[in-house]
């Protein structure tokens, strides 16, 4: 598997890096961590040597912890991430991170990232709470290696933090075929490339929306939807680390050969533009913009709203709106009936979706007349 020169770092990881958000889950809910370990270190001892985590993401820094036991911490570029948005004064930063490098197990972090930055975080936390003064006094003591954001917003914000700051070595954005003028897009890929950051990609998939794509979106694609969205970005030599949010041993063992035979410059210019085109249309047929990534599971009536996006888009690019009605209904209370339009979901969802009016837009075609 290819490695690439990090930015400025002088780390050189895999172009396929393990997500660890999306790990299989046991029937209790919680993670499979024996699945973990063995597919972790599995594709350690493939090649694969760039692991991300967050505190947000409920148990994946302990598990990621327990699967680097053993030797195989030193074998990789670990990357985790601040939840600024839970910082409530300035002690947190270190509390937080503190608590990070124990479940983690290791007494470092390669790359520290300020989570899911937008304009409305920069001002109300890293500026309020002087969180980069914080990086900086971690990095000085050792704890991280290099300091970085993960994003989502405008382009327009992109650069405004990307500009903000000097010290950044490296940046995570959304990117895949059909979101090139979404959020940060190839214009950010391409502004923080230029400045000497690594660009670490995020949702290549879109929540595994890309993976199963209609008909007239697949013939236009150069090999099998999974690969070739992958491909597209490994196409790109300013991406250097595509992550992929992997819950299954055959999901791995497919990337994993997927990396293993791409390279810089592997499409055409036709191959390119025919999957822009694929784009365009993957667009026309998405009513909501979920990526499932579950940050809105959040909700104090536990409505199911990453299912509810998930049977609305499948509805409508598949045609089968009555099976899907019929799920709908099937999660009863669950359902927008149960919503008490409180807002907590919409302020957690990082594609600021407005969650309680597309909600209702799915009850009024769906919901029980
Ligand atoms: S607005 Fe509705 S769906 Fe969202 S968190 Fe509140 S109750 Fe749940
Ligand atoms: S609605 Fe937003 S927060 Fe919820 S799963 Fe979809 S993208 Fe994530």
């Amino acid at each position: 598997m290819e490695n690439r020169k990090f930015g400025n770092t002088g780390l050189t990881p895999s172009i396929l890096g393990f997500g660890m958000m999306r790990l299989q889950k046991k029937a209790d809910g919680s993670i499979d961590e024996e699945w973990a370990v063995r597919t972790l270190r599995k594709a350690i001892d493939n090649g694969l040597s760039y692991v991300d985590t967050a505190y947000a993401y409920g148990d994946s820094e302990r598990v990621t912890g327990l699967c680097l036991q053993d030797g195989y911490r030193e074998k990789v570029t670990l990357a985790t991430k601040m939840p600024i948005s839970m910082l409530g004064c300035e002690d947190d930063f270190e509390r937080i991170l503190n608590e990070e490098l124990e479940r983690l197990q290791t007494d470092h972090i390669d790359c520290y990232l300020l989570h899911a930055l937008s304009d409305e975080r920069w001002e109300n936390y890293v500026v309020k709470y002087n969180v980069l003064a914080h990086m900086e006094k971690a990095k000085a003591e050792g704890k991280i290696r290099y300091i970085g954001f993960s994003f989502h917003d405008s382009y327009e914000s992109f650069t405004r933090i990307l500009n903000a700051y000097d010290g950044w070595d490296f940046c995570q954005i959304m990117l895949n075929y059909m979101d090139v003028n979404y959020q940060a897009g190839i214009a950010g890929l391409e502004d923080a490339h230029e400045k000497g950051l690594a660009v670490v990609i995020m949702e290549p998939l879109r929540g595994g929306g890309l993976a199963n794509v209609p008909e007239e979106v697949a013939k236009l694609l150069p090999k099998s939807p999974v690969e070739s969205a992958l491909d597209f970005l490994w196409n790109m030599p300013q991406v250097n680390v595509v992550l992929s949010g992997m819950s299954t041993t055959e999901q791995v063992e497919q990337n994993m050969e997927y990396a293993g035979r791409a390279h810089a410059g592997m499409l055409t210019e036709e191959e390119v533009h025919a999957m822009l085109m694929a784009g365009n249309k993957m667009r026309q047929t998405i009513s909501v913009p979920c990526t499932a990534c579950g940050y809105c599971n959040v909700c104090p009536n536990d409505i199911a709203i990453p299912d509810i996006f998930a049977m609305f888009n499948r509805a409508q690019q598949d045609g089968d709106g009555v099976r899907a009605m019929k799920e709908y209904r099937a999660l009863k209370e669950r359902n927008q009936s149960g919503c008490i339009e409180c807002g907590a979901c919409a302020a957690a969802c990082p594609q600021h979706i407005n969650i309680p009016e597309e909600l209702k837009k799915v009850h009024k075609r769906w919901g029980e007349k």
